[in-house]
């Protein structure tokens, strides 16, 4: 199964749909052996996997007609270390408010998230971010029709938020609420923004960390 390369190991980057040469590049400069996986069989060699940004929608419809989505659940439930960003995030979410009626879900993470959360009027926007664990300067975190966590099981731990305007569900007019955008349960780690598309490798260095833990 799982094949270990020196300390290189093996990352599969799902390739789908979406930012999938960002996090392979990422990936390699942070020590991995990056592989991109469409099929069941690249997934049952890899050691870890990434599931990048991109169209949850169409990536859930593309896990069926590729046969990956009960493959996939089982890896995770299996304990296959796993870091999702934005639609990733999406996907690995035991629950998504504002999805499709059809949208499959991954599991791993015990979360419920918001598609689209943060509005039409910042479909994108930046900023820079306390993120628990990382040392040195905050994060720059790039934000593309993200998500949010709007709730988080008692064993996710919460690695960032950001300030947020109100939701469906809080009171119009409130004040800004701290949205939970990085989020860890176990060896599954999620981003609602997409550390790939900055030069910092922070994030992806503490993924890799976690694979070679594993
Ligand atoms: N809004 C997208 C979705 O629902 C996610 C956007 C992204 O990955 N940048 O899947």
């Amino acid at each position: 199964m799982a094949t270990v390369t020196g300390a290189r190991p093996a990352v599969g980057v799902l390739a789908l749909q979406g930012a999938v040469r960002e996090h392979v590049a990422m990936l390699e400069s942070a020590g991995a052996r990056a592989v991109p996986v469409r099929r069941p069989s690249e997934l049952s060699e890899v050691d870890g996997l990434v599931l990048p940004g991109g169209e949850s929608t169409t990536m859930s419809r593309l896990l069926e007609t590729f046969e990956l989505l009960e493959p996939l659940r089982e890896r995770i439930a299996g304990g296959m270390p796993a870091f999702g960003s934005c639609a990733g995030m999406i996907l690995l979410a035991r629950e998504v408010l504002d999805g499709r009626p059809d949208q499959q879900q991954l599991g791993g993470l015990d979360v419920v998230v918001r598609r689209n959360a943060f509005g039409r009027q910042v479909d994108s926007f930046e900023a820079d971010l306390a993120f628990a664990g990382l040392p040195g300067a905050p994060l720059h975190a790039v934000f593309i029709r993200a998500p949010w966590v709007e709730k988080a099981g008692d064993g996710v731990e919460v690695l960032a938020t950001v300030p947020g305007p109100a939701g469906p569900d809080d009171p119009p007019d409130g004040p800004p609420v701290a949205r939970i955008v990085a989020v860890r349960q176990g060896a599954v780690v999620a981003t609602a923004f997409h550390p790939e598309i900055t030069r910092d490798e922070r994030v992806h260095r503490l993924f890799v960390e976690l694979v070679r833990e594993a």
